[in-house]
């Protein structure tokens, strides 16, 4: 079982007046291969959560063990290797001169041949539908799509076994974010990766994820399988989605899912 997390608490500035539970008892294993939906308000846990996967936060409480790796152990160059996390706006940390540079920063710390580091630019511009022609551009010549695309083509060439994406779509237009989506769709389909997606938009994790895991107030508050969690409308009420929001959703998912069962949508009716 390559993510176990167990009994995970996690406190900022613990013991000062501005002490702050951020997360609670949480419990999460995760197979090899899985894609993951992590959903909830602001303020629900998620980024903490997402940043002990690769040791960037310690536990406070509880342990946190990738790929028999325990976070807690001081050296973490092998773990980072096998998580990427791509942060929110991701392409507000691109820098350098050019996209080819900016992708291949990474890379340059692993001791690979220059052909390797070549190969494997071009795979993840490949990966998330870039064209050879901009690596020699300024990534500040391209549009927020592109950017964002170039970001996270600097993680995926780093070959990550589990990737993990913080809002990939934020601020992105309709089409930037279905590219997106396709593309993420896409690199789960065609590769072993874990890939762990978080997001505060429901429908976006009903459409793409097999399973989702909601936080609420830095625990887990349902952990199950897409098509499952919804057949339990009133628990999406709990966490804050107004019955219109829900009615909206239980449609989209009826059109991704047409065998899902009529009796959850009861809702409707309410
Ligand atoms: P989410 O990603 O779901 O929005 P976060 O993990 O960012 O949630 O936050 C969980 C809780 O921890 C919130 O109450 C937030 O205010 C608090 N928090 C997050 N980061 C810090 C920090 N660096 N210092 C203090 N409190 C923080």
């Amino acid at each position: 079982m390559p993510i176990i997390i167990e009994n995970l608490h996690y406190t900022y500035m613990g013991g000062g007046p501005f002490e702050k539970n951020a997360l609670h008892d949480v419990n999460i294993k995760i197979d090899d291969g899985s894609f993951i939906g992590i959903i909830g308000h602001t303020g629900s846990g998620k980024s903490t959560l997402i940043q002990h996967l690769n040791g960037i936060l310690k536990p406070t409480k509880g342990s946190v063990v990738i790929n028999s790796i325990d976070t807690k152990q001081k050296n973490l160059k092998e773990l980072r290797q096998q998580v990427g996390i791509v942060f929110q706006y991701p392409e507000h940390q691109l820098f350098e001169e050019t996209v080819k540079k900016d992708i291949s920063f990474g890379l340059l710390k692993q001791g690979l041949s220059q052909d390797e580091i070549d190969r494997r630019i071009i795979s993840a511009m490949q990966s998330v539908g870039l064209d050879e022609d901009i690596l020699e551009k300024s990534p500040f010549e391209l549009s927020g799509g592109q950017k964002r695309r170039v970001a996270i083509a600097g993680v995926v060439a780093m070959k990550p076994q589990i990737l993990v994406l913080d809002e990939p779509t934020a601020g992105l237009d309709p089409r930037g974010r279905d590219e997106i989506f396709g593309y993420i769709t896409k690199l789960h389909n065609e590769s072993n990766m874990t890939i762990i997606l978080v997001s505060h938009s429901m429908e976006d994790i009903a459409r793409l994820t097999e399973r989702v895991i909601v936080m609420n107030e830095g625990t887990i508050f349902m952990d199950k399988p897409s098509k499952e969690i919804y057949a339990q409308p009133e628990q999406l009420e709990k966490i804050g989605l107004s019955a219109p929001q829900i009615t909206y959703l239980m449609k989209k998912l009826k059109a991704v899912y047409p065998g899902i069962n009529e009796n959850i949508f009861t809702v409707e009716d309410a």
